[in-house]
């Protein structure tokens, strides 16, 4: 069996490294083509284009930046729901806007081609290590069939229901993840101004309930430190935040945190911070009202 894998960025080119080094048979494409080596190294064939890729896997995973993307590489005119073998499935890994999703698999089911929404939970760190978290939407039979390869590239796998359901899950649960992000800058910012000892304001934040992820697990060894390397972009955020604000108008629920939070990363963005870490939002917020950035020794 061959697997096309396309989007090879942060996450992309480590998840496709696992599934190489755990036996599968891959052609792979990237737009940037530099990103295509470290895989050809493993093995990997590198497709001429989207088309190429198509036509020579019968199950293709897909980990690109944004709906757009997803909708030129599955569902343009070179794309794989066109030049796909018939009984193939495209595996969408992307977090995009869910009624492309079903837009998409409803395209490909009309074409005999099986779609599947599997978007990623955890860190770049985690992909590394094949340790992602996978939110899937699927029937019983597309599920059973894509299972093997979620579990070389990841630990957890999650069967959320029917195509769409995994994005959607995403959404609600990016929506948790990055408000954190947000309330976090604002929490330790308030910190820095008030002149505390970044240490003991998080020893005491840490033993009560106001512990959350992020600032526990994450930004003591990214942002605290100092490194504000990608990561998961602030670009990335405020496109899955723009996303959520979208898909609850869509759904009539207001979610007026999520609008406020969108703007603070629009800002952070408009001041050229849009390729940094997320956890970089902190260090914004510090800089535009002149507080020192918060960092452990
Ligand atoms: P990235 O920008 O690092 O990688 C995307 C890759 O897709 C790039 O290499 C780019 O060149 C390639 N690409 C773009 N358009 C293409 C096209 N038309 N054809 C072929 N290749 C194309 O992004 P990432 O951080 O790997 O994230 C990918 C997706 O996963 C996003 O939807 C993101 O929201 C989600 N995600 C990211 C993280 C994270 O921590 N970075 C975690 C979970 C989920």
């Amino acid at each position: 069996m061959t697997i096309g894998f396309i989007g090879l960025g942060t996450m992309g080119r480590p998840m496709a490294a696992n599934l190489c080094r755990k036996g599968s048979s891959l052609v792979v494409y990237d737009v940037v083509p530099e990103r295509v080596r470290p895989l050809e190294a493993l093995g990997a064939r590198a497709a001429a284009d989207v088309g190429d890729v198509a036509g020579g896997s019968d199950i293709v995973f897909t980990m690109l930046p944004a709906s757009a993307d997803v909708i030129e590489v599955a569902g343009g005119p070179n794309g794989l729901i066109a030049r796909g073998r018939k009984g193939s499935l495209i595996v969408d890994m992307s977090t995009i806007d869910p009624l492309v999703t079903d837009r998409l698999a409803a395209a490909a089911s009309s074409k005999g081609t099986g779609f599947v929404d599997a978007p990623v939970g955890r860190l770049a760190s985690h992909a590394e290590r094949g340790e992602c978290l996978f939110m899937v939407g699927a029937d019983a039979s597309a599920f059973a069939r894509v299972k093997p390869f979620l579990e070389a590239m990841g630990t957890t796998i999650h069967h959320c229901g029917g195509v769409g359901t995994g994005m959607r899950t995403k959404l609600v649960n990016n929506y948790l993840a990055i408000i954190s992000c947000q309330l976090n800058a604002e929490a330790i910012a308030l910190s820095q101004r008030f002149g505390l000892t970044l240490e003991k304001t998080l020893d005491v934040i840490h033993g009560t309930t106001a512990t959350n992820g992020q600032l526990k697990i994450a930004w003591p060894s990214k942002v605290f430190k100092g490194d504000i390397a990608p990561g998961f972009t602030i670009d990335l955020a405020h496109k899955d935040l723009t996303l959520i604000v979208e898909a609850a108008n869509a759904a009539k629920v207001p979610v007026p945190i999520a609008a406020a939070a969108r703007e603070a990363f629009s800002a952070a963005r408009s001041r050229g911070h849009g390729g940094q870490d997320f956890s970089a939002m902190v260090d914004v917020l510090c800089a535009s009202a002149n507080i020192d950035k918060p960092r452990l020794p």
